[in-house]
């Protein structure tokens, strides 16, 4: 991320915007002392823990963690890549980023609005193919399926004829070189030369990301030719898995009822989104991927998954439950019939069919359970023990001791053991952790624990930039016991005897890690001390530091003391007995 646009464009473009301004053009924010407080974007929350800093130009979510300054924000809220937000930022504040100088990332993302605007383009191409008297069949079909009118406009569905160059044809009279519709993933080079259409007679399904640009299409065939559907390949715009279908409409809806119904396919989707199921989005595969989950996050932790009721739909399920549940989603399922989809299911029962399904969606461990019953005998030993050891892998995915502690007696109940055997094959599946402590010094310096002393005196060195000489003449960036704080210490010190700006929304240019840019950022919302008390604060974090530093030196002589010993080095072991009495003595 840093080194790819000059630095000082990005210092005189944070120096001049106003994050609060930017923030509060997606979210409301009200005044709380000197900060801004909001209810987070990030994570669903009911009392406001995000905080934003006009003064430092930052922001801070004390619930989730999320922090950073106002290019962040428009990475994370409005998933731009950082040269957009740069881009945009530049744009609002005037400053001027030079055509020349431009980037190989902004390249990339003027690559990316390119692809953009070809997309768009198809997509009006194949909408219009679809309004013409010559597609009433294909209009009828989508009719005859379920899908009203106002739906296939909402959509902009579309239609690919059956002929290979009308879309080449169409784009061509509009100046767009082959070459982008190439990358696009729109026409596909022929053997003999050339190029042909890839998506032909087919209904056209137009995928966009959260901020509606259209990324990618999905294509379905009419009748029953196989495959059923194409998608478009991978592009500089569009991966797979990285996209749920139908987000940028429903994710205020999925915000509000606090829920989000996962389905697996376009038209799963469309015919419950048109009879006013809204807080829902598709999956476009078969199970949810990490991405996938991540980006729901942002709107809700509680999912419904109703896939389709047959083996593929149901191997979906379990593989993404276990996901879910590791990223700490509360996950429930409706189980389909065999044959049966969402899209079938609203078609043939009604909506509040669906809607009655979704309340009364099973838990997790129901719906597993329900899934090994069906493939082992309960009533034999070996059957209960592969149903234990399977339920165990998804029970053990859970953080939280208290829920584990519930399904466990429920799993015992449920095959009829003792609760005890089963807590017996959980310990079993706790991995142990001998291969960290193999190497205790690194080890310790990624405790996630920071001491407090080295988190206070990050604060008073960023907001007093002349301490930073005075600490390292004390401390080096080595010192400091956290590989976090180090970082940021070292980076500190190096911009100070380079002359550098060391503000803290300045500062997070430099990194790429979440975590260094975080801990910079709770640091500046810590509390304030009097000037009075500030003196003796910083004399005793200098103290807590060194002390801290002496015991890990004392740790790590231990360690190659014993290594000594154990490899019979008399030498070595003299010289580092030596080294240790001295340590003790010296006392600092
Ligand atoms: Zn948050």
């Amino acid at each position: 991320m840093p080194g790819l646009i000059p630095e000082n464009l990005l210092e005189d473009i944070l120096s001049r915007v106003d994050i609060v301004e930017v923030i509060s053009g997606y979210i409301p924010l009200k005044k709380s002392g000197r900060n801004f407080k909001a209810n987070c974007p990030f994570h669903h929350e009911k009392t406001a823990s995000f905080m934003v800093s006009a003064e430092r130009q930052i922001y801070h979510c004390f619930g989730c963690g999320e922090s950073g300054n106002a290019f962040k924000f428009l990475m994370r809220h409005e998933r731009m890549e950082f040269p957009e937000a740069v881009e945009v930022l530049a744009k609002k504040t005037g400053v001027i980023l030079p055509e020349q100088n431009k980037p190989e990332a902004a390249r990339a993302a003027s690559l990316s609005s390119q692809l953009h605007k070809v997309n768009e383009l198809a997509v009006s191409f194949y909408e219009n193919n679809l309004h013409v008297p010559g597609a009433a069949s294909a209009c009828n079909y989508l009719l005859s399926r379920g899908i009203k009118l106002q739906t296939i406009k909402e959509f902009h569905l579309g239609l690919a004829t059956s002929n290979w160059d009308s879309l080449i044809n169409c784009l061509r009279s509009k100046n767009v070189p082959l070459s982008l519709m190439e990358q696009a993933g729109l026409v596909l080079p022929k053997d003999a030369g050339g190029f042909y259409d890839r998506f032909r007679n087919r209904i056209i399904f137009p995928i966009f990301d959260i901020r509606s640009r259209v990324i990618g299409f999905g294509a379905r065939v009419m009748d029953n030719t196989l495959p059923k559907y194409i998608n478009s390949p991978e592009t500089p715009i569009y991966t797979k898995g990285r996209n749920l279908f139908g987000l940028n409409l429903s994710k205020d809806f999925i915000r509000d009822a606090d829920c989000a119904i996962i389905v697996e396919g376009y038209l799963d989707f469309m015919v419950p989104y048109q009879e006013g199921v809204k807080n829902i989005v598709a999956s476009q595969g078969t199970a949810l991927t990490l991405e996938q989950i991540k980006l729901l996050k942002r709107y809700t932790h509680n999912v419904v998954m109703i896939y389709d009721g047959d083996t593929a739909g149901e191997i979906a399920t379990l593989r993404s439950l276990d996901i879910l549940i590791e990223e700490g989603v509360n996950v429930k399922v409706v189980p389909l019939p065999k044959g049966m989809d969402p899209d079938s299911l609203v078609r043939n029962q009604g909506v509040e069919n669906f809607k009655a399904k979704i309340d009364n969606a099973s838990s997790l461990f129901d719906y597993k359970l329900n899934i090994l019953k069906g493939r082992y005998d309960m009533k034999d030993a070996h059957g209960k023990s592969k149903i234990a050891s399977e339920m165990l892998l998804t029970i053990n995915k859970f953080d939280n001791a208290i829920l584990r502690g519930e399904y466990i007696k429920k799993l015992a109940e449920e095959i009829k053991t003792s609760e005890h055997y089963v807590l017996e094959e959980l310990h079993k599946l706790k991995s142990p952790v001998p291969a960290r402590q193999a190497a205790p010094e690194i080890s310790a310096r990624n405790k996630p624990q920071i001491n407090p002393a080295e988190k206070l005196l990050i604060k008073f060195m960023l907001e007093e930039k002349e301490l930073i000489a005075k600490v390292m003449q004390e401390l080096s960036p080595s010192d400091f016991q956290d590989s976090r704080t180090a970082k940021i210490v070292s980076l500190m010190h190096d911009l100070v005897i380079q002359g550098k700006n060391i503000e803290p929304s300045v500062l997070m240019n430099y990194f790429s890690e979440d975590d260094a840019n975080q801990l910079v950022c709770e640091t500046m919302f810590m509390p304030d001390l009097l000037d009075q008390e500030k003196e003796k604060a910083i004399n005793d974090c200098i103290a807590r530091i060194k002390v801290e530093r002496l015991k890990s030196r004392r740790q790590h002589l231990h360690v190659q003391i014993k290594n000594a010993q154990s490899s019979g080095d008399e030498l070595k072991l003299n010289r580092l007995i030596q080294e240790f009495h001295n340590l003790i003595k010296k006392g600092d």
